[in-house]
């Protein structure tokens, strides 16, 4: 018990150091302080002081679920034909028990372009290893229409800027709260996208996504600012009203399973 005397002195001199300066106590804080603010909002890209999602323990029954009979698989666990690398080289290898690997595959997108649709997903991060680097642990991401990034990310164990925590709008906005399971633990998105609709070259109505995350609604019928930036405001939206989904390759093993979407047509939508 002794021994723990000088460790609680040393702690409480920092503790008043830091809430007499306003210097903070942690050497790694994540975030900035010197990005744009969000447009419309009083946060800034990646803001430091923006409010961590609460974290709430997710249900069980989002996982595994079954492509409906008018979807369009994606993945179930054999081949990647529906897919290419963005760098147009052949894709070798990478899958593995019915997974596959971003890192071991490349960064890909699909064939086939998509406005409005209904996704689903599931994807886990690895395990974690002595010195792991938190920003970019698990680093992937679902980018809609190659335009927006879904952000996924080891976020049980890891800590990083509220709007780049896994269920984000990278940059924009957070999960409404952190429903994450932990390294080698399966996870899934379920994502509700209303693509940018355009009048000639003008805007009409943005892009809005809904997102459930491991069965959790984290962005509800969220419009979406602009096209994804890191330590920057969102960008202008190109004229597009589909484009391919993307998972990104950040360097950070990830691995998917179990992917199929449901383009909405003209046909079931409500006019
Ligand atoms: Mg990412």
């Amino acid at each position: 018990m002794k021994t723990i005397y000088p460790f609680l002195i040393v702690s409480l001199f920092f503790v008043i150091f830091a809430s007499a300066t306003g210097v903070s106590v942690f050497a790694e804080e994540p975030g900035y302080t010197d990005t744009p603010l969000i447009p419309g909002s009083t946060w800034r890209v990646h803001d430091r002081d923006r409010p961590q999602p609460k974290i709430v323990e997710p249900g069980t029954g989002d996982l595994g679920v079954t492509p409906p009979a008018d979807a369009v698989v994606l993945f179930d666990g054999k081949g990647l034909d529906q897919w290419s690398r963005t760098d147009n080289k052949p894709i070798e290898g990478g899958i593995k028990d019915g997974a596959f690997d971003i890192m071991k595959t490349g960064q890909l997108r699909t064939k086939q372009e998509f406005g409005d649709f209904q996704l689903h997903i599931e994807w886990r991060t690895s395990e974690l290893t002595e010195g792991f680097d938190r920003m970019n642990q698990g680093n992937s991401g679902v980018y809609l229409m190659e335009l927006f990034e879904i952000q996924i990310l080891e976020s049980k164990a890891s800590y990083i800027y509220a709007d780049g925590n896994a269920g984000a709008i990278y940059g924009q906005y957070p999960p409404l709260v952190n429903p994450a399971r932990g390294p080698l633990e399966w996870q899934s998105f379920d994502i509700f996208f209303t693509a940018p609709k355009f009048d000639g070259n003008t805007l009409k109505s943005p892009a809005v996504i809904t997102l459930l995350y491991n069965g959790v609604l984290v962005q509800n019928h969220q419009k979406i600012l602009g096209t994804v930036r890191h330590r920057d405001i969102p960008g202008q939206y190109p004229v597009k009203e589909k484009g391919p989904l993307m998972l990104q390759d950040h360097h950070s093993p990830v691995e998917f399973r179990n992917i199929w979407i449901r383009p909405l047509t003209s046909e079931n939508a409500q006019q």
